[in-house]
């Protein structure tokens, strides 16, 4: 795929069609690898990095890169559609000055969950036939492919990409997602239970903020944690309310428009599920407004900034709030 990637960026720039390109291109570690932007077939050549660990999402690059000048070509796999058809939709990108080629999505790799094994001093990291060959420092080690993947893609809701101006490949279908499941065992725990379960979880948040840097849906050009005068900007939560209020406000300002693309757990150093609290947001609108997956469309009203007379009551939520 790699190839067949490397192939169209340069054909893009070479016809005129684009004057650059955001892809990926190796960090410090060979599993480290990081958006990009390429402005020659030499740079591409060079730099250009394709591979099962190329998870990140590269929609949100495109609100400053496409109020440049001139076209820039974005590879986004099916996921990442859904966060720019959001972004469209909300008015964040000139989707005009994005040309789009829809590339096959994973399952892609995080490097954690090898860590996690007790693998470390990693030097490379080989996918043969579905087992994962790992050169450490200390010698090689194998695991299957399957148990290192990306919690986005373990529970993966859509092969299908909802915006492109070409495909590589063949365009796949919206699946059967169990991405509820562990909302749902949640749900029923013990209200102690579930607040237990919370706080040892975001008590280990250390407020780096690659959460709300990498999310799709925090676009605010001034954000309300950057606010000097708020006395919680840019700083580690000081008390156990704090850390639950950054999480929950952030949460909250992004439910109905979050497109669970599953960024903001993928990027989390201290690997909490950040993501199983935006599900829980998107199963209540779902069951309190209908069906709805933002970033599906560009034109359908979000349920939170829709009304009409068959909308449940405020005091219905209350009420299911309060059982
Ligand atoms: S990425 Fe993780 S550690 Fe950083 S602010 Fe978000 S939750 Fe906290
Ligand atoms: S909250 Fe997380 S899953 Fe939702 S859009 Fe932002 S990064 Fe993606
Ligand atoms: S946390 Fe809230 S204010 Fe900050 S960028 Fe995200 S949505 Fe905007």
């Amino acid at each position: 795929m790699q190839k067949a990637i490397i192939e169209k960026a340069k054909q893009l720039l070479a016809d005129g069609t684009v004057n650059r390109v955001i892809g990926w291109k190796k960090g410090g570690f060979a599993y480290d690898i990081t958006p990009a932007i390429f402005e020659t077939a030499e740079e591409i050549d060079a730099e250009f990095v394709y591979d099962d660990f190329t998870a990140a999402n590269v929609s949100k690059y495109l609100i400053k890169e496409s109020r440049k000048d001139g076209k820039i070509l974005a590879f986004l796999k099916p996921c990442d559609t859904y966060s720019l058809n959001q972004l469209t939709k909300e008015h964040r990108v000139n989707r005009d000055n994005i040309y789009v080629v829809g590339i096959p999505g994973g399952p892609k790799l995080d490097v954690e969950k090898i860590k996690a094994k007790g693998i470390t001093g990693i030097l490379s990291i080989k996918n043969e036939n579905y087992t994962l060959k790992i050169e450490t420092l200390y010698g090689e080690e194998t695991m299957p492919f399957y148990e290192a993947i990306c919690s986005k893609c373990e529970s993966c809701k859509s092969k299908k990409h909802v915006t492109y101006d070409e495909l590589i490949g063949e365009d796949g279908d919206i699946l059967e997602s169990n991405r509820f499941d562990m909302v749902e065992q949640l749900e029923n725990m013990t209200a102690q239970e579930r607040y237990d379960f919370w706080r040892a979880q975001l008590s280990k948040c250390i407020r780096c903020n690659a959460c709300r840097n990498v999310c799709p849906a925090c676009t605010c050009e001034k954000c309300v944690f950057d606010n000097d005068n708020s006395g919680i900007a840019n700083k580690a939560a000081a008390d156990s309310f704090e850390e639950n209020m950054f999480h929950i406000i952030r949460a909250f300002h992004v439910a109905g428009r979050c497109t669970d693309c599953g960024e903001c757990s993928r990027v989390c150093p201290q690997n909490i599920p950040l993501h199983l609290l935006n599900r829980k947001f998107i199963k209540d609108i779902n069951s309190l407004y209908g069906e709805y997956q933002a970033g599906e469309d560009t034109t359908s009203k979000a349920p939170l900034n829709d009304y009409n007379m068959d909308d449940c009551e405020a005091s219905i939520v209350h009420e299911r709030g309060a059982e």
